[in-house]
């Protein structure tokens, strides 16, 4: 597996790929991979002849008040990963190799409308920093297909629109979310949870799979529905940031009438801030 820090020497790698007609997919990552991560890599690994994944903690798409400076980071552990999984590239850029002019200068790519809701509404600025990025390593590693999680319900939407509206020439495919056996949407941020924490943790997805029964049993109230299940959630020790019944096609509002759903959460374990979401037709 080659480690790459220059956008020089990916583009080089990159044109001897093209030379040779090969598809090239891609995985984004900001590391401290998990099994989530590498079901992202067996995916890729089998569409594509080759598969690049990046690992860059992107100071764009962190809050000021948020874990940039504690983001987990385990380079070496990563990298045995990926080499095992049959990575041929890691790009590992700095911050002055992705920004050169500086995080102030920098131009945005902004996907309006569904980057100032839920996440975006809790997180102000979140997603323009995510779509720059994405933006950019596409231009760098030029990839055929482009890899995201479900788990991250929403920026697969913001990154399908920003696609579709930059007329960006790859395909991106969701993978559904890797769970521990206790349902636990795996996540780099539950490496924070102390051990009583993680005993609660996994009552997340129990509570959102309730909510999720009880719309199929033909409940769809979706306000009263949301407002339970927040003092649902609250009383298991969680605090709730947001909880949302919505279209899953575009994220709007859903109502009685709308057949494709999802059910998206973020709430916080004491500093914790986990997300889930759950989608299906009714
Ligand atoms: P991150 O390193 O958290 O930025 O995540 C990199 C990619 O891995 C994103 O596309 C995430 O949606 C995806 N991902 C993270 N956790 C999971 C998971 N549990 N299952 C599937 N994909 C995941």
């Amino acid at each position: 597996m080659k480690s790459l820090t220059t956008v020089n020497d990916l583009r080089a790698l990159r044109r001897e790929w093209s030379k040779q007609g090969k598809v090239v997919g891609f995985v984004p990552t900001m590391g401290n991979l998990h099994d989530g991560h590498l079901q992202l890599v067996h995916a890729a690994k089998a569409k594509c002849d080759e598969v690049v994944v990046s690992i860059f903690v992107n100071p764009l798409q962190f809050g000021k008040n948020e874990d940039l400076d504690n983001y987990p980071r385990t380079l070496d552990a990563d990298k045995a990963k990926l080499e095992a999984a049959g990575v041929a590239a890691v790009f590992l850029p700095s911050v002055a190799e992705m920004y050169p002019r500086g995080l102030e200068q920098q131009t945005f790519v902004q996907v309006p409308g569904i980057s100032d809701i839920l996440c975006g509404a809790s997180r102000p600025g979140h997603f323009r920093g995510v779509a720059t990025i994405v933006c950019k390593l596409f231009n760098m590693v030029a990839p055929d297909i482009a890899f995201f999680g479900e788990k991250d319900f929403q920026q697969l939407q913001v990154i399908r629109l920003m696609a579709k509206d930059l007329s960006m020439n790859l395909e991106i495919i969701g993978v559904p979310t890797e769970r521990e056996a206790s349902g636990l949407a795996m996540s780099s941020r539950n490496g924070y949870l102390t051990d009583a924490e993680r005993e609660l943790a996994p009552q997340l997805y129990k509570l959102i799979s309730e909510m999720k029964a009880s719309v199929l049993a033909g409940n769809n109230d979706y306000a009263a529905l949301t407002e339970a299940f927040v003092g649902k959630i609250n009383h298991a020790g969680f605090k709730t940031d947001y909880l949302a019944v919505k279209n899953a096609t575009d994220l709007s509002d859903a109502d009685a009438e709308t057949e494709s759903l999802v059910i998206l959460v973020a709430a916080y374990l004491g500093t914790t801030r986990l997300i889930d979401n759950l989608y299906f037709s009714v």
